[in-house]
C-alpha cells in the first residue's frame, strides 16, 4: 500500500493543462478538510488557487506546489494514454508524474501521517499553497496569493517547493536559490540604400559590429559563492532584406542575462546602454523583465531538509541554485526562506514523463522528517 503512489495517480488522470485544474485542487482540499484543514480557494481570472492552512499560532510552513500541467505534445509518440496513470517497471506513467503531481501527494500524506504520529506536539502551523498557474504567465497565480497574503500580514517562515530538483536518484540536490533573468530587445538604425553608393546609406551592421562585441562580453561577478557570474547571451541577431545589393535599415539584437542577487538590473541596464551609446549608436531598446532571483539568507530549512535526506535516503544532497525559475521567486521576498526539494527531473515536460514508484513513498517520508524537525 502506497497511498503517495494512489493520490499522484488521482492526480495525474485528471488533464489539468495550464491553466486548467480539472479538480486536481478540490480533491487534495477535500484530503486536507478531513484532518482539520481551514479550505480556502483563492481564484484569479482563469487560474485556481488553494490556500490551506492548519494551526493558530506560531511559526508557519508552507508546502509550495501546482495542478497544472505542460501539454502533452504529440500524443501518438506516448508509450501509453499521459492521463492515464500506468505503473511499469516500477515506474509511475503519466503527465505530471515529476512535474509535480507526485510531489502534491506527498505533501498530503506526509501531513497526514505526521498528524498520526506527532499532531499532540505540534507546534506552529501548516500551510498548502497550490495554483493551476505555474507552468504558464504565472500571474493570477501564486504572485497574486502572496500579495493578498502579504495584504492580511500573514507571515511565511519557511517555504518547500515540491519542483523536481533531482537530478540521477532522489535527494541528490535541492535548490537553496534561483538566478534572476531579464532580457532586451535592441534595435539599431541606419539607412537603407544601393550597396553601390555607400556613402548614401549607413549600414547598421557596419555600425554595430564593436557594440555587440562589447555587449557581447558582458559579465558580473557572483559574490555570494553560490551562483556562477552572470553573462549575457545574445539570442537573435537579425538584419538585411534578403538583397545582395542593398545595405540595410535596420538591425536587430535580441539579448539575455541570467543574474545572480550580486547583480542588479540597474547594473545590467547601465552596462549594455552605455556601450550602446560610447559608439554613438542611433537606437532603441525594451527590456523585458522576468523572475527576480533569490537566496535564503537564514539556514533552518535547508538544515532540516539537508538532514532529513541525509536520514531518509543515506546521501548528502548538492545545494544548487541554476535551471529556470519557479514560483519560490514569488514567496523568497515575503522574508521567507524557500528551498525546493522533488523528484528526478530527467522526464519532465517530455514524452512519457515518469517518476520511480519507490521514490513517491520515500519523498513523503522526507517530507514528513522536516515537518517534525521543524514543528515539534
Ligand atoms: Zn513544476
Amino acid at each position: 500500500m502506497n497511498p503517495t503512489l494512489e493520490l499522484a495517480k488521482e492526480l495525474i488522470s485528471r488533464p489539468s493543462i495550464t491553466p486548467s485544474d480539472e479538480g486536481c485542487q478540490e480533491l487534495i482540499a477535500k484530503r486536507l478538510e478531513a484532518i482539520n484543514f481551514k479550505i480556502e480557494h483563492v481564484p484569479f481570472g482563469d487560474v485556481k488557487n488553494l490556500w490551506a492552512t492548519y494551526g493558530e499560532s506560531g511559526p508557519l510552513f508552507i508546502f509550495l506546489g501546482h495542478t497544472d500541467v505542460v501539454p502533452t505534445g504529440p500524443i501518438e509518440e506516448w508509450s501509453h494514454d499521459p492521463f492515464n496513470p500506468i505503473e511499469k517497471d516500477g515506474f509511475l506513467y503519466g503527465r505530471g508524474a515529476a512535474d509535480m503531481k507526485g510531489s502534491v501527494a506527498a505533501f498530503v500524506t506526509s501531513i497526514e501521517d505526521f498528524f498520526n504520529e506527532n499532531k499532540s506536539e505540534m507546534q506552529g502551523r501548516i500551510g498548502v499553497l497550490l495554483t493551476s498557474d505555474e507552468e504558464g504567465p504565472a500571474i493570477n497565480g501564486v504572485a497574486k496569493v502572496v500579495e493578498e497574503l502579504n495584504n492580511r500580514k500573514e507571515k511565511i517562515d519557511w517555504c518547500l517547493v515540491g519542483e523536481p530538483t533531482a537530478s540521477k536518484t532522489l535527494g541528490d540536490v535541492i535548490k537553496v536559490g534561483r538566478r534572476g533573468s531579464i532580457g532586451c530587445e535592441i534595435k539599431i538604425f541606419g539607412i537603407q540604400g544601393h550597396i553601390a553608393y555607400p556613402h548614401k546609406a549607413k549600414n547598421p551592421i557596419h555600425l554595430a559590429t564593436e557594440a555587440i562585441n562589447g555587449i557581447s562580453k558582458l559579465h558580473w561577478e557572483d559574490k555570494t559563492g553560490q551562483f556562477q557570474d552572470s553573462v549575457l547571451q545574445i539570442s537573435n541577431l537579425n538584419s538585411g532584406t534578403g538583397a545582395s545589393n542593398v545595405i540595410p535599415g535596420e538591425l536587430t539584437l535580441n539579448c539575455n542575462v541570467r543574474y545572480s542577487p550580486s547583480t542588479t538590473t540597474e547594473a545590467i541596464k547601465e552596462s549594455v546602454e552605455s556601450i550602446l551609446k560610447s559608439h554613438n549608436l542611433s537606437y532603441e531598446i525594451n527590456w523585458i523583465q522576468g523572475g527576480n532571483p533569490f537566496l535564503n539568507t537564514e539556514t533552518t530549512l535547508i538544515e532540516s531538509v539537508k538532514n532529513s535526506i541525509i536520514s531518509i535516503i543515506d546521501i548528502v544532497p548538492d545545494q544548487t541554485t541554476d535551471g529556470g525559475t519557479s514560483d519560490g521567486r514569488f514567496v523568497a521576498p515575503t522574508g521567507a526562506e524557500v528551498v525546493e526539494l522533488g523528484p528526478v527531473n530527467d522526464s519532465i515536460h517530455k514524452i512519457d514523463e515518469r517518476v520511480k514508484i519507490e521514490d513517491l513513498a520515500q519523498l513523503s517520508e522526507v517530507y514528513k522528517n522536516i515537518l517534525k524537525s521543524l514543528l515539534t
